[in-house]
């Protein structure tokens, strides 16, 4: 499996949940590399930002800023490498985030399946994008989807990050919960479209402020929860950026 590669080893990390329906849960996260998609914004860029790939990124701006090696910033390992690796954590909940989990549906299926076998209680939770259905095997092994749509912001175009047919399956899904990033009145706009053509029950909506700092948190913090409150939508803050800051791999 592709695993995104931090700090010379796989992005292998025990932390806390910090967003969402399980926010404090301790639990492993495990990132993929690759996906699918191209957010201007991304903050894990190092996962498809490839040398000699055209997609453009906020950071080329920034000075020094260049796209990432594959060879460096991938590392390559094999299911029974990672179920030793995860043996050794003393937690049972993991969370697959990425890049795109569900382009390596397969491998992380297999996973799933092996350390069930060492240990009946793990538990799975899978972060997505929404713009890939998951295989039978897939949606067996999973306990629960944290659905987090782009939207228009992210400048993937509309045909590749809104897939009817996906939505389709994730709103009618009873593990699936939908997680939206919420920087302006626009994007409430769009996630309130959404919602209705989606026909997306509000009580699996988590709506969360957007920012990388906690003054810019707190300064959408109180406008969000209202906007909560009236549509019937869950709030959620993002608790890593309070514990740790901006940081990777915590
Ligand atoms: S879908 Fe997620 S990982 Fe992929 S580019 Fe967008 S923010 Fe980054």
């Amino acid at each position: 499996m592709k695993l995104a590669k931090l700090n010379g080893k796989a992005e292998i990390f025990y932390s806390i949940q910090g967003e969402g329906k399980n926010i404090g849960k301790p639990s492993i996260f495990v990132r993929t590399s690759l996906c699918n998609l191209h957010c201007r914004w991304c903050d894990t860029d190092y996962t498809w930002n490839w040398e000699g790939t055209p997609f453009s990124h906020d950071y080329d701006s920034l000075p020094g800023y260049k796209k990432y090696s594959k060879s460096e910033y991938i590392e390559e390992l094999n299911i029974s490498e990672i179920t030793s690796i995860l043996k050794e954590i003393p937690c049972k909940n993991l969370v697959l985030t990425g890049g795109e989990p569900l382009l390596q549906q397969t491998e992380l299926s297999e996973l799933m399946a092996a350390l069930r076998k060492v240990d009946s209680g793990y538990w799975f939770e899978t972060e997505t994008n929404g713009t890939i259905t998951p295989h039978e095997e897939f949606d067996r092994l999973i306990n629960q989807y944290n659905v987090s749509p782009k939207l228009a912001n992210s400048n993937n175009p509309q045909k590749i990050r809104e897939k009817e047919d996906v939505y389709r399956f994730f709103s009618s899904n009873e593990k699936a919960v939908f997680k939206f990033v919420i920087a302006t009145s626009k994007d409430l706009e769009e996630v309130k479209r959404l919602i209705s053509d989606h026909n997306i029950d509000t009580q699996k909506v988590y709506l969360m402020p957007e920012g990388t700092t906690q003054e810019k948190l707190n300064a959408k913090q109180q406008w969000l929860i209202e906007e909560c409150k009236a549509l019937g939508t869950n709030y959620t803050d993002r608790l890593h950026i309070h514990i740790y800051g901006n940081k990777r791999g915590v």
